[in-house]
This record gives structure tokens, sequence and C-alpha cells, in this order.
């Protein structure tokens, strides 16, 4: 083995408090996330920066990564810094084994970050892709009406919002936000809702300007999802019951989009081929993240061209993002740069 790792854990604080309607989830007022510099003596003195969020609902903590980083690191060892080397690297690491997919995020990311500058190609580049790619979103926590409401005010200049919903308040939340704020809104239950909750809220969603529902019923519900997307005006959008490519097949005909995550299937490789297959499916694909830095972000806007909505915001919702390069647009959508790999690096 020549390639080696340095972790390190991060526990960044948020900008404003942040809940959602899963108990598990403890993001409140910061987030713990890990990111890693992989180096390989054949590249003296680069360094590839990748990030994983371990996110318990899907099976992973800190240990858990720490624990099969080593097996990873043997799956993409000797990889070639080219699109097919990187390609193969990226099928390698996802067979090493099932799940981790924030683990395989992190190496699948520092591989693309190194293989980018040891190519001089951006890492959208090395993976064939536009940069071309959708605006971002903004994401509202669970909060009292008022507050939510002030928040909306706040990010006004973005072209959509997310409002997470699945609390006793959804309408008088969403009905406040539209108070304040004229475009589409994005509505996320994260599971908290029944069928009956869903059908009531249904004809005031139209009504108000919502533009999908994201994941409204738990993950295994894909029964209680078709019914609901099969008399919805709305796009229904799994996120919680779609995983990895793996999920794909089980959801044609259940919901009309997707949520892709680089931290659920395993990073920018894995993602870029989801989202392609995803397509190919027929459904509409939404790229969304965790709350995590810009090296996860920079990595995912790269893969963005292939999605039809975005969702790319969780470094902005740090109070201090700890790595600098990467640069919101006017129009909300995140430059992609021609620096070689992800072109973010650590603050000074
Ligand atoms: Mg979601």
């Amino acid at each position: 083995m020549t390639l080696s790792l340095r972790h390190e854990v991060l526990h960044l604080a948020l900008r404003d408090p942040f809940r959602i309607a899963r108990s598990d989830h403890d993001a409140g007022h910061a987030v713990t996330t890990l990111v890693i510099e992989l180096r390989d003596p054949r590249f003296p003195g680069l360094v590839g920066l990748g990030e994983g969020y371990p996110d318990r609902f899907y099976g992973e903590t800190i240990d858990t990564m720490v624990a099969v980083f080593p097996m990873l690191l043997a799956a993409v060892e000797g990889f070639e810094p080219t699109a097919a080397g990187v390609r193969a690297a990226t099928a390698r690491l996802q067979a090493a084994i099932r799940w981790n997919g924030g683990a395989k995020c992190a190496i699948d990311t520092a591989m693309h970050d190194l293989a980018g500058k040891v190519s001089g190609l951006p890492v959208h580049r090395l993976l064939g892709l536009s940069t071309d790619i959708p605006p971002t979103d903004f994401t509202l926590g669970l909060d009292e009406p008022s507050i939510v409401a002030e928040r909306a005010r706040r990010a006004s200049g973005f072209p959509a919002l997310k409002i997470k919903c699945g609390g006793p308040a959804d309408i008088a939340t969403l009905e406040a936000v539209r108070a304040v704020y004229d475009h589409p809104l994005r509505v996320d239950a994260n599971t908290g809702w029944t069928p009956d909750i869903a059908r009531q809220l249904l004809p005031a969603l139209v009504d108000l300007g919502v533009e999908l529902i994201e994941q409204p019923f738990p993950a295994g519900r894909l029964d209680w999802l078709r019914d609901l997307q099969a008399t919805s005006p709305l796009p229904i959008v799994a996120d919680e019951s779609c995983v990895t490519i793996g999920d794909l097949d089980a959801l044609v005909g259940v919901t009309a989009g997707v949520n892709v995550k680089l931290a659920k299937c395993g990073g920018p490789g894995a993602a870029a081929l989801m989202l392609a297959r995803a397509h190919e499916l027929g459904f509409r694909t939404f790229l969304g993240c965790m709350e995590e830095t810009s090296v996860a972000i920079a990595a995912s806007a790269a893969v963005a061209s292939l999605a039809d909505w975005v969702d790319l915001d969780g470094n902005l919702l740090l109070a201090d993002e700890p790595f600098e390069g990467l640069v919101l647009g006017e129009d909300h959508r995140w430059q992609l740069s021609d620096r070689a790999g992800l072109g973010v690096s650590r603050r000074a």
C-alpha cells in the first residue's frame, strides 16, 4: 500500500439552528463532518482533499468511516489519474463494501481532486461534464413560523427555498414564508408525514406555489409514496428512500423524482453514474447535500450539470467555512473554475 490518508474530524457551528423532522438527526447548533487528505508517492507534493459526512440514519459514524478507510484505500490503490482511470477506481470503491456512502465519498472525492491536480483538469472536466449548472436553492430548518419567515426574508435573493416540514405548523410556516418570498418553495418533510396529513396538506401546497415534495413518508413506504404520487399534481421526490444507484429501479413508477447526494451514494464518480441512470429511467433529479464544507459542495457542484434541481447550500449554513475557493455567482450558481481538481483549499 502506497496511498496514505490523514483524516480530521471537524465540529462546525451553524449560522442558524437547523432542525428537521427526523429525531435521529441531531444537527442543531453544530455539525460534525470529516475531511481527509490523500497522498500518493507517485505524485509528490500534491494532496487530494475529500470529505464524508457521517449520518447515523444511513448507518455511519466517524468510527465506522475510519474503520472502512483501509479497505477503501486498498480498492483505489494505483488509480490512473485519467478519466478512465478514476472511473475504474470508483467502480472498485463501490464494489469493495456495500453502503458506507460517506466514507466512500471522502475517498472518491479525494481521488478525483488528486487526479485533477495531476492531470491539470478541474473535476467536472475529468468527469466529462459541463459547467452549465442550475442555481442552488437555500434550505430553512424547522422553527417557529415567524422565525422561518425572517430567515426566508434574509434569503430572498435565492431563486428557490427549500422549507423543512413535518412539524405541527407546516401550513402556518409556508404561509408566513410565502408572505415575504415570491419564488418557488420546495418542501422536505424528512419522513414526517402520514398519508392522511399529506392528503390534507396537498391542496394548500399547490396553492402556495410549492414546486416539489421531498420524502413525505418513511423510507420503506414505497406504497404510500406511489399512492400519493398517483394523485399529486406536484412531483414527489425520494430522498431517504433513494440512497444509492441500486435503489433507482424500485422507485420507477413510485416517485417522479429522486434526490441524489454524494454522501449517500459514495462521491462524485458514483453520483455522476447515479444521476445519468436516473435520467435514463425517466426521473427528474434533485442534487442535494448534507451540512458539509465547500470540499463536499465543490465535489457536488462538479456533477450538478446532470441535475434538474440543485440544493447545494451545506457550506452556506456554516458559521465559519474552513475552506475557500468555491464561489457562488450572483445568479446563485456555483462557479466551476478552470483550476485543477476541486479548486478549494484550507483557509489560511
Ligand atoms: Mg431531504
